[in-house]
């Protein structure tokens, strides 16, 4: 099946139930509705002239137009390249020209950025790219229109030529540890990893998921929109970009069923001074994904009647999850792991310098095989083969696997510090501070040092109204708790980390800086 034919089933089985809410534009969809849009566009952009395996790139926030987009592009077997909202001229550039987009799609302004400002900027040197227009601006109309030119017949005829394992979406990766990398991944790829989400979430015609999360990532995408439309489950887009008040509105509002977030998102959320007049009684389950969860914030949620929210562990080149928690898993399987393996997904966790696989309770990198992992890098055939061996994806992150089959992921092999030949994960240690009082977020770092190779450093963010932390007061609360040389020697307090537009922490950035002002 590809995501087009399975979209067609659910509008089939549920014509009349609600399918997508755009809260900011006051807007609603029914799956019969849904269906009417995303085939409109999709003759459109046949009409426009766009073919099979052609890649359409989208540079747009979260909204009702980037789902059409997403459906519309896969019925007619265009590549839907995902284009960062936040990247800025020579960003976008390289994405132009690297996926070679003839069409892009997006909005004109948002936020303090002009978009048709900096492609006209680059224009002149994306030889691919024909057009580039603008939602609900008269060009989105005129391409609207075209849709009269290519009939219903015609739309189902390109339709029923695609498989589906042909390349639909190119994804370029978070940006956390370097330059992005572009994910080519199959209508098999993401349509069978949003409908096992979906599943583990038990989602049924019933549940209606807030979306916070960016469609531009796959957590977006594929574990938001896939999942709902494979199961019938509404969409709920509470704002473009993400905004704490916004969302636990519309959660409250629309009484979603389910709420997605990177930790940082929950923890924004679950701090705001009103947080508790919102109601959130509608909420069965919900995800945490993208980053480590701390075991702290799940006990929150939980204990806020979130009694089913799941973690699950992924990346972009894996369509993207690999392991999750199941909604009947101990409160100690869903707070302190990433849940098992998925269904029909190999994992496995090998020593780094050997490949062989490691006994249980050992740390290694976390490998994975299936169905999930990406066609490849597009058009980077030697990144494509150094991370994929034999059909294992490389995911460069530690894990541990228990005897039943929990993993638990320690960190980035990249984020390891060395101190005097001792590693350090960092995760273990944001997870101590995470217990203290006055601290709302932790990330520990590696800086360099004359002395032991590596230093640690801890960045804070403190409890509105707490009192700053001193480095000496911080290795205080750890003496006793933490071995001598994972506590950290330097403390930062800031008001923000350096994020991805995926809501993920640049630990680059911050050993940057550090070490900078160290000197
Ligand atoms: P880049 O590859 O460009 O440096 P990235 O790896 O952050 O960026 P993504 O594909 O968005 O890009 O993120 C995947 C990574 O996110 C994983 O490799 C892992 O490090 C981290 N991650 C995702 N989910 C979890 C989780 N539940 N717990 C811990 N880490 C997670
Ligand atoms: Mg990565």
């Amino acid at each position: 099946q590809t995501i087009g034919d399975n979209l067609d089933a659910t509008v089939a089985r549920f014509p009349d139930r609600e399918a997508l809410v755009d809260v900011a534009q006051g807007k609603r969809w029914t799956y019969a509705e849904l269906r009417t849009e995303v085939d409109r566009l999709a003759r459109a952009l046949v009409t426009a002239g766009v073919e099979v395996g052609d890649r359409v790139g989208i540079w747009a926030p979260n909204c009702a137009e980037w789902v059409f987009t997403q459906y519309a592009t896969a019925k007619i077997g265009a590549i839907l390249v995902n284009i960062n909202p936040s990247y800025r001229a020579h960003e976008l550039k390289y994405v132009l020209r690297q996926a070679g987009i003839s069409v892009l799609l997006g909005v004109e302004q948002f936020k303090t950025s002009d978009y048709a400002h900096m492609v006209e900027e680059v224009r002149g040197e994306c030889p691919d790219l024909r057009e580039a227009i603008y939602f609900g601006t008269p060009d989105w109309e005129r391409l609207l229109e075209g849709a009269n030119q290519t009939s219903a017949e015609q739309l189902a005829k390109v339709q029923s030529g695609l498989t589906n394992i042909d390349p639909i979406n190119i994804q370029y990766t978070s940006g956390t540890t370097g330059f992005p990398k572009g994910a080519t991944l199959s209508h098999r790829n993401i349509l069978n990893n949003g409908f096992f989400v979906g599943e583990l979430c038990r989602y049924t015609e019933a549940d209606r998921v807030c979306i916070p999360v960016p469609f531009y990532h796959c957590f977006g995408m594929v574990m938001g929109n896939l999942a709902c439309t494979s199961h019938g489950a509404c969409m709920v887009i509470p704002a473009p970009g993400f905004d704490p008040a916004l969302t636990l509105r519309a959660t409250q509002d629309e009484r979603c069923t389910s709420l997605y977030g990177v930790p940082t998102m929950f923890i924004a959320e679950w701090s705001l001074p009103d947080f508790a007049s919102y109601d959130l009684s509608s909420v069965r389950t919900g995800i945490m994904a993208g980053s480590p969860c701390p075991a702290e914030l799940m006990k929150q949620l939980i204990a806020s009647g979130i009694e089913e929210v799941t973690i699950c562990y992924g990346m972009t080149e894996t369509s993207p999850v690999s392991t999750q928690n199941r909604t009947d898993d101990s409160f100690e399987q869903k707070v302190n792991t990433v849940g098992r393996v998925g269904p029909h997904l190999q994992i496995k966790i090998v020593d780094p310098a050997t490949g062989e696989i490691v006994p249980r309770g050992t740390s290694g990198e976390f490998m994975t095989k299936g169905y999930s992992v990406m066609l490849g890098y597009w058009e980077q055939p030697d990144k494509t083969a150094e991370a994929i061996e034999d059909g294992w994806m490389h995911t460069g992150d530690l894990g541990v696997m228990d005897d039943d089959g929990y993993v638990r992921i320690s960190g980035r092999i990249k984020d390891m510090v060395i101190r005097g030949g001792e590693n350090i994960y960092p995760r273990e240690i944001e997870e101590f501070l995470y217990t203290h009082p006055d601290i709302l977020d932790a990330q520990v770092i590696g800086v360099p040092d004359e002395k032991y190779g590596e230093e640690l450093c801890a960045w804070i963010q403190l409890r509105d109204g707490a009192e700053p932390i001193t480095a000496e007061a911080l290795r205080e609360f750890c003496t006793g708790k933490l071995a001598h040389y994972k506590i950290p020697r330097y403390v930062e307090i800031v008001t923000e980390f350096p994020m991805t537009v995926t809501g993920k922490v640049r630990k680059v950035e911050m050993r940057e800086k550090t070490t900078a002002k160290l000197g």
